[in-house]
């Protein structure tokens, strides 16, 4: 897809870098280190609402790259844009986007302070319909990238299609829950944490009591990382 390295620092003329002289040479100030991130994840999703790599491009009102705060411990990753964030442009602002919110407030997690969000596909399948295999080989190095360049110290895979992506396996949730992965991206070993869509949790309310069974997971996960 001719989608570029992820750490390429860039400076901008109106604000020059201030490098720090340190004891074993020059060292980049945090803020610089921050706003590469920063500058690349924008260049990253400039890139992405110009793809035309699939037909969801033909149908797409915007893509919809993420919300949250780019290097936060937290990255949760989600399936499509639905309709609702077709039209904001932000992942899980619908239904599934208000549980999910109230979820990760039930561990101390959002999406203004500690969280980043994506989701596998950046563009809406038509009528909701499944992400296709070749939508998402073609989708998946953006979410790669992103991961990469916010470098979260956990990752929570929520629905099947976030977990057959970064784990790369069709074994159902049920058999996944309950453990925390490891998942090898540019041989930096990343866990992860999986549970069930919030949009499912909201056809199934009875199996919210095992999602949450997943967030004390997931939060204990992050507390034995902090
Ligand atoms: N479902 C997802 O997986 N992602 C969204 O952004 C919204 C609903």
């Amino acid at each position: 897809m001719g989608l570029g390295p992820v750490w390429e620092l860039r400076h901008q003329a109106s604000e020059p870098p201030v490098p720090q002289q340190s004891e074993s040479g020059i060292v980049l100030s945090q803020p610089v280190l921050e706003r590469a991130v920063l500058i690349d994840l924008d260049s990253l999703a400039q890139q992405a609402a110009q793809c035309k790599a699939c037909g969801l491009c033909q149908t797409r009102t915007q893509t919809v790259f993420a919300d949250g705060v780019p290097g936060s411990p937290l990255m949760v990753v989600g399936e499509a844009p639905g309709a609702d964030e077709d039209q904001q442009g932000f992942p899980f602002v619908g239904r599934a986007g208000h549980l999910l919110d109230k979820m990760l407030h039930a561990v101390g997690m959002n999406r203004r302070s500690n969280v980043y969000i994506a989701n596998v596909l950046k563009c809406r399948p038509p009528g909701n319909r499944n992400p296709e295999v070749s939508e998402i080989e073609q989708c998946a190095p953006f979410l790669y990238q992103q991961i990469q360049a916010s470098q979260p110290k956990v990752l929570f895979l929520v629905g099947r299609f976030a977990i057959n992506a970064l784990l790369k396996t069709e074994k159902p949730i049920s058999q996944l829950r309950g453990v925390v992965h490891q998942i090898e991206l540019n041989g930096r070993q990343v866990p992860a944490v999986v549970s069930y869509h919030p949009a499912y949790l909201l056809r199934r309310p009875e199996e919210k009591s095992k999602s949450w069974d997943d967030l004390l997971l997931l939060a204990s996960t992050l507390n034995s990382l902090a």
